[in-house]
């Protein structure tokens, strides 16, 4: 487990950061030093916002200090909570607007190297909308609304903290594979003889550039950096991983091409984007089926290439034929890109090429969570959950928790009763609707409390 990153809440007395705390912390509050006597300088305690946890920092302890040596006390703890967190919520009460004390802190975290979160508490209503209004000029960017009292505003307020403390994908590779500019993962999958050697032939072709050393060998994989021109300007990196073509190219071992089912997903493991193959003149069969239905399982973004277009017959019946087949024949995503191509004649590579790094994009993509609830909402208006055995189930919020692939988590009560056909409809919406076609997503189920922290 790695360390939860660390929040801390600054700000002047009686803006509210207690009760913001207490909110976000709740009964796992762990008070550091409480002992009588002793000034309580902070509260520590293990937070956690829709399902995003960190460890809570709250700077209390000096309300009742007298007005002269406030802010020297102040700018102590003020300043050694910010150096230890991985980013700061500095708050200001919006009724009372920024005062002279909020400037000043102003000006101790103006050097500090932490980002820093404007929040602008006692936001019910409209009351602080003057505050939000004053904020902005304390020139830390975009200040949060909220009432941590009344626990509005949580959905912003994670919005504003998830870049600076996201680790919930701690799971996947550490690698820079968010960059849009890092090499695109793609592995070409397909049955023996669909054209993958001669595919992969073409894309590297004299003209390429293999960037890569001879061909990069590792323990477990086998992959090529190359640079693909893209039509629409420039080059983009492509890392080729571990297919027949590759293999013969590579001169790694003299091995069949016939790829057993286990080297196929060893090469899936290890992609971002699969490439299956198709041969036109024999269409789609039901192994072809297997292999894309596992690729998505596997939550790899999946781009189906039609191959040997060049002889197939029927063109526009085959291409709808095959169109249609897959909307059927796999469960999970209906709209995979599906492009016709030639490896013998290069035809349609590059449409390829730019279908497969669009992909990515999509699999790569973060929604805002005040988007995808504003969807959410409409989404669950228009076609409420069941009530099973007469009891409603609630359906409360939705939050994307990662990506690559993208996964969501849904809170609410009595969701373990969720349907499966609702969850799809959930799922096709968010597909459709907010950018991520084409790709497999998940969908967790949280049974929660009211995660905005009101009970009912
Ligand atoms: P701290 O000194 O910054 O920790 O502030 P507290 O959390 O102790 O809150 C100071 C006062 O503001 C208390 O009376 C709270 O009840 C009140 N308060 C906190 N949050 C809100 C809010 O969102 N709206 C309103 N109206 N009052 C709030
Ligand atoms: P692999 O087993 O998937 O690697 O398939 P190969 O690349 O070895 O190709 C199998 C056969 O299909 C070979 O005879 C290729 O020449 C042929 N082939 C591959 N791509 C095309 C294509 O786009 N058009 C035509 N007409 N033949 C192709």
């Amino acid at each position: 487990m790695p360390a939860l990153p660390i929040v801390a809440i600054i700000g002047r007395p009686n803006v509210g950061k207690s009760t913001l705390f207490n909110r976000l912390v709740g009964k796992r509050l762990a008070l550091v030093d409480d002992r009588p006597g002793v000034t309580r300088d902070r509260r520590e305690g293990e937070g956690v916002l829709l399902g995003l946890p960190f460890r809570l920092f709250d700077t209390a302890g000096f309300e009742d200090e007298d007005a002269q040596t406030l802010p020297g006390r102040m700018r102590a703890q003020t300043e050694a909570a910010v150096a230890q967190a991985d980013v700061a919520l500095f708050m200001i009460d919006g009724r009372a607007g920024v005062t002279s004390l909020d400037e000043t802190v102003a000006q101790w975290l103006r050097g500090s190297d932490t980002p820093i979160v404007l929040i602008v508490n006692k936001a019910e209503g409209r009351a602080a909308d003057a505050g939000v209004y004053e904020g902005f000029a304390l020139g830390f960017g975009e200040p949060v609304p909220l009432s941590a009292e009344h626990g509005e505003g949580m959905a912003d307020l994670f919005d504003a903290l998830l870049p600076h403390i996201d680790r919930v994908d701690v799971e996947e590779e550490p690698d820079d594979g968010d960059r849009p500019d890092a090499p695109l993962k793609l592995a070409i999958v397909g049955r023996p003889n669909a054209g993958k050697s001669t595919l992969v032939n073409r894309m590297l072709g004299e003209e390429r550039m293999i960037t890569g050393p001879e061909a990069g060998i590792t323990r477990d994989s086998i992959s090529i950096d190359w640079e693909w021109p893209d039509p629409q300007g420039g080059t983009r990196k492509v890392r080729l991983i571990d297919t027949a073509g590759l293999r013969k190219k590579a001169k790694v071992e003299d091995k069949l091409e016939k790829l057993s089912a286990a080297d196929t997903f060893h090469a899936v493991d290890f992609a971002e984007v699969v490439v299956l193959l198709l041969d036109a003149t024999r269409g789609l069969e039901a192994q072809d089926l297997r292999i894309a239905d596992r690729v998505l399982e596997e939550g790899r973004a999946l781009v189906i290439a039609l191959n040997k277009w060049d002889v197939a017959e029927g063109q526009s019946a085959l291409f709808n034929g095959v169109k249609a087949a897959l909307g059927d024949g796999l469960s999970q995503v209906k709209d995979v890109p599906l492009l016709a191509v030639s490896a013998a004649t290069g035809k349609g590579l590059d449409q390829l090429l730019a279908a497969a790094f669009e992909t990515r994009e999509a699999w790569s993509k973060r929604v805002t969570t005040g988007q995808l609830n504003r969807w959410f909402e409409t989404a669950v208006e228009k076609n409420p959950p069941p009530a099973p055995g007469g009891k409603r189930i609630k359906l409360r919020f939705i939050t994307q928790a990662k990506t690559r692939p993208p996964g969501f988590v849904l809170f609410g009560t009595r969701v373990d009763q969720l349907p499966a056909s609702y969850q799809r409809y959930l799922v096709n919406g968010i597909r459709r609707e907010l950018g991520f076609a084409g790709v497999p997503l998940r969908l967790t189920l949280r049974a929660s409390r009211n995660p905005f922290g009101k009970n009912e």
